[in-house]
């Protein structure tokens, strides 16, 4: 037997045992008479203590194992002297009286303690080592916690897990396919799944009524910061749902996972029309941790003479309450942040709101003390607060001022990664206009249905950018962690829609001729949503970065550096393939 224990689970209760424990050498220390060694395994650390005076042998055995070196010993567990109250088995050690070297090893390139000595970049080169880490190896421990939540909640409930193909058809919506070229078929390609979406509906055509699958997904987008190329989603589907139906059954999985994983209880989630999430928060998923709405001003401050709010749109901003104090500074690099290139706004407009009950602003010249305490009414402010206003086009200076809601939140220290703030943002619009290729696209997808009261309005082109769809995202922290829609179950319905994205029926046909024709057949009414898993064990662990939560994660342009790739592949392969490489790659 390799082990008759752990290396995490030994305590005084055990203490007179023999016990075998195998794992890895964490650390030695040689303190001449004794040699004390720590042994880690997945569960926990246990000192291993080797005496010259009794076993001259086997503690100089012992002295000669480096860091990361896999041994087994046999030995009796016996109390500590000095106790590490620190860690579960800190009151025994292990007298050993047999050492077995399993498997020597290179010292690593960085440490394998909590807090590491290496950069990035090699801990992803040896992203073995860094998972022998305690922070990497618990997170793991705690996507595999949650995965087994969701799959036993959907399971009660009825939901199958079905695995759906990995290579399928190319589709031109949505983001770009990762293509995958067919030996057997000269010339032509599979794609990986962006989502399992069309498969999940034809599951609810074969009347499968109930799907889940965690499952992963592929989507060739340029890599922002925090974008895998493969990623995981929580993927379901319901038949005979109505979008209650829906909210009510994963808004009661999110819940789940709150007092599971974290001890906490909500009462059901607020709901947003995407419309007050972008008035009030200029973005569809609205950090609502904190308040700071967005007020708008238009009424209060034209027609004084200041020409730049007289021109503007919408003049819109937030109150920061208690930051009357911000230096020039301080305000200089607030507009700094807005004039950002990422941000893009032309400048910021402050407005002090002093402990004195006098103001400073940065438009002084145009308005009155008067006119300012109109200004600070309308936002509710009492001294000592500070008001940042911007303005421009309505939409476009609302995400501006979106961006300066969520700095001035950080500064005040109101994100806090233990405070979780859900909601469900509800009636996204249905069409997404695009300037560059001047044509709407599906702003969910092209299988979403939109709101019966505003179908008529699809007969209408001049009306298609109002039109409201059933679809809805769940939203924790200003985080879209899932999002779905009640679907096109009517072929005319969803010909219809076609049309409207500029798909003629041949065209329209080509590309999703299976699922119209499957929906002749007895398609039942379907809603469904997909959660993004890697993102929601991100935050349910409090940080930032997905990446921490994929045991083999790729880095910012999408490459495996452990393995590297993606890689040239050898001419054989090609010719196999008939793909010919532009001579200059
Ligand atoms: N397939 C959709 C997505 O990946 C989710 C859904 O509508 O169920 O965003």
């Amino acid at each position: 037997m390799y082990r008759t224990h752990t290396c995490g689970e030994l305590n005084l209760r055990h203490a007179g045992q023999t016990v075998t424990l195998a794992g890895w050498v964490q650390r030695s220390r040689d303190l001449g008479g004794m040699t004390f060694i720590d042994l880690r395994d997945r569960y926990g650390i246990t000192q291993l203590a080797f005496n010259m005076e009794t076993n001259a042998d086997l503690c100089s055995q012992a002295r000669k194992l480096g860091r990361e070196y896999v041994v087994q010993v046999v030995g009796r567990v016996i109390e500590r002297s000095s106790k590490n109250s620190k860690i579960p088995t800190g009151d025994i050690e292990i007298e050993v009286q047999e050492l077995c070297l399993l498997n020597e090893s290179r010292t690593p390139p960085f440490t394998i303690e909590d807090q590491s000595d290496g950069g990035d970049d090699l801990r992803m080169r040896y992203r073995y080592l860094d998972i022998r880490r305690n922070p990497v190896r618990q997170n793991l421990e705690m996507r595999h916690r949650m995965a087994m939540l969701v799959r036993n909640y959907l399971s009660d409930r009825d939901f199958l897990e079905i695995e759906t193909p990995m290579l399928i058809k190319s589709t031109p919506e949505g983001a770009r396919d990762f293509v995958v070229p067919s030996r057997m078929n000269p010339g032509e390609f599979y794609a990986l799944p962006q989502s399992p979406q069309q498969y999940k509906q034809l599951l609810m055509v074969a009347g499968m009524d109930r799907y889940f699958q965690i499952v992963r997904c592929f989507r060739d987008e340029d890599l922002r910061a925090d974008r895998q190329p493969e990623f995981t989603q929580i993927d379901c589907e319901m038949s005979f749902a109505h979008q209650e139906d829906v909210l009510d059954m994963f808004e009661g999985l999110a819940k789940h996972l709150f007092t599971e994983m974290k001890g906490l209880q909500f009462d059901s989630f607020p709901r947003m029309t995407w419309h007050d999430a972008m008035r009030l928060y200029g973005s569809d998923k609205p950090d609502i941790r904190f308040g700071m709405q967005f007020v708008e001003l238009n009424e209060v401050v034209k027609g004084k003479g200041f020409g730049l709010f007289d021109a503007a749109d919408l003049v819109v901003g937030i109150c920061a309450k208690g930051c009357a104090e911000y230096s020039r500074k301080q305000l200089d690099a607030l507009t700094d942040f807005v004039k950002r290139p990422q941000v893009g706004a032309g400048g910021l407009v402050y407005i002090k709101y002093n402990l004195d009950g006098s103001f400073k602003s940065s438009v002084d010249k145009f308005y009155t003390a008067d006119d300012l305490r109109r200004v600070a009414a309308c936002f509710g402010a009492a001294p000592g607060d500070l008001m940042l206003v911007l303005c421009g086009p309505a939409m476009r200076t609302r995400v501006q001022l979106c961006a300066l809601r969520l700095e001035m939140a950080q500064q005040m220290g109101l994100r806090t990664p233990d405070v979780y703030a859900p909601l469900w943002v509800v009636d996204f619009p249905l069409l997404e206009w695009d300037e560059e290729t001047q044509r709407y696209y599906a702003m969910h997808h092209p299988f979403t249905a939109p709101k019966p009261e505003d179908e008529p309005l699809l007969a209408d082109p001049t009306r298609w950018g109002d039109i409201r769809a059933n679809a809805y995202d769940m939203v924790i922290n200003g985080v879209e962690v899932g999002g779905g829609s009640i679907r096109i179950h009517d072929r005319t319905l969803q010909n219809q829609m076609f049309h409207t994205l500029g798909f003629s029926d041949e065209q329209a046909y080509a590309q999703f001729g299976f699922l119209m024709d499957a929906f002749t057949y007895g398609a039942p009414p379907h809603a469904g949503l997909a959660f993004g898993f890697d993102r929601l064990c991100s935050l349910f662990g409090g940080v930032d970065t997905i990446r921490d939560f994929i045991a083999f994660p790729k880095n910012n342009s999408g490459r495996d550096v452990m393995s590297g790739s993606p890689s040239p592949i050898s001419q054989e392969q090609l010719d196999e393939l008939q793909i010919r490489l532009d001579k200059k790659n």
